[in-house]
């Protein structure tokens, strides 16, 4: 059975370099714990190079939570009131000597999405949480030091994460940092220092090759842009019953959020949900935490799917408006 386990993880570890062009000095890990689980990871492993670490971003406020129980804080960006874009890199308090930069590349509750790779000062890691738009696009991975996502959105179930770490940052973990947590020893142990998911990696294994035969990262990025860009058309065209709060060189590819109704009004958006659920058109509720639409169009949503609900969305622009 472990020699089975063995087999398919680094199966998997050869799909997922072949796909990603991951370069040698990068190891490629399966753990668990979710992208929660790489909130305290991330500084257990890395906050001992200087105490001080660089973040920035909405869910990074809860990686910043869990950081400032390892070592200093630092919020990069200056104070939001709303987290609807991304701000001035003139505005950026960056630290040169932090032990690494923490950002977030897709802010899945609030739709905002990194369009490049953010610069960081010489010799400091960049740490990227890349747990909503991992696979929908391709990343050149010499410019991280770590970057992790859970597999549930874009590339499998829940229940394990992948992180790529650089190798010079294996081996440097605070003491109290658990094993299971430990990069170096997940590193040594091809990730089974514990029994590891092996379903969730398996699906994995399977959604990569499936990546893999429909034309890579290359066409995952394409889709996802003509996807995206059919809804920010049709929110666009609505003469503001729909409304995207995004700054548009920070709107997301992978969730489409918008208001319906001036304002929002709730009964026109339960309307709204409970209608286009009777179309097949499922789980379009925004985050708890800001309301309105979201529509995750990750890379198992096809264009087609998006296609019906843009329909949709203008017809019932039509009857509301
Ligand atoms: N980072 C991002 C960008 C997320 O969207 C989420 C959850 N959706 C998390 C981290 C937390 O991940 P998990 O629920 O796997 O702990």
């Amino acid at each position: 059975m472990t020699q089975q386990r063995n087999r398919n993880i680094q199966g998997i570890n050869t799909e997922f370099l072949g796909l990603r062009n991951v370069p040698a000095n990068y190891k490629v890990l399966f753990v668990q714990g979710g992208g929660t689980g790489q909130f305290a990871a991330v500084p257990l492993n890395l906050m001992s190079r200087t105490g001080k670490a660089d973040l920035h971003g909405s869910w990074s406020s809860k990686a910043a939570k869990e950081a400032s129980k390892y070592g200093a804080v630092n919020l990069v960006f200056p104070k939001l009131e709303k987290y609807t874009t991304i701000p001035e890199k003139s505005t950026w308090k960056l630290d040169p000597e932090a032990a690494y930069v923490y950002y977030c590349a897709n802010e899945t509750v609030e739709g905002v999405e990194f369009q490049y790779v953010p610069e960081v000062p010489q010799g400091v890691p960049l740490v990227c949480d890349m747990s909503s738009n991992f696979f929908s696009r391709p990343v050149d991975v010499s410019k991280f030091g770590v970057i992790y996502g859970g597999a549930q959105k874009n590339i499998g179930c829940s229940g394990v994460t992948v992180v790529v770490v650089r190798e010079d940052l294996l081996g440097c973990p605070l003491p109290v940092c658990p094993a299971v947590l430990d990069y170096g020893i997940m590193a040594k142990n091809k990730s089974l220092y514990n029994t590891p998911p092996t379903f969730a990696i398996h699906v994995v294994g399977e959604v990569l090759a499936w990546v893999k035969r429909e034309g890579g990262l290359e066409e995952m990025q394409r889709r996802s842009i003509e996807k995206s860009k059919m809804l920010y058309g049709v929110i666009d065209e609505s003469a503001g019953f729909y409304n995207n709060p995004v700054d548009v060189a920070a709107r997301s590819r992978m969730n489409v959020v918008f208001r319906v109704g001036e304002g929002g009004k709730d009964d026109l958006e339960a309307n709204f949900i409970s209608q286009a659920a009777a179309q097949g058109l499922l789980s379009l509720k925004g985050h708890r935490s800001v309301g309105g639409i979201r529509a995750s169009i990750y890379n198992a949503i096809t264009s087609d799917d998006v296609r019906r609900l843009c329909e949709f969305m203008r017809t019932f622009l039509k009857a509301n408006k």
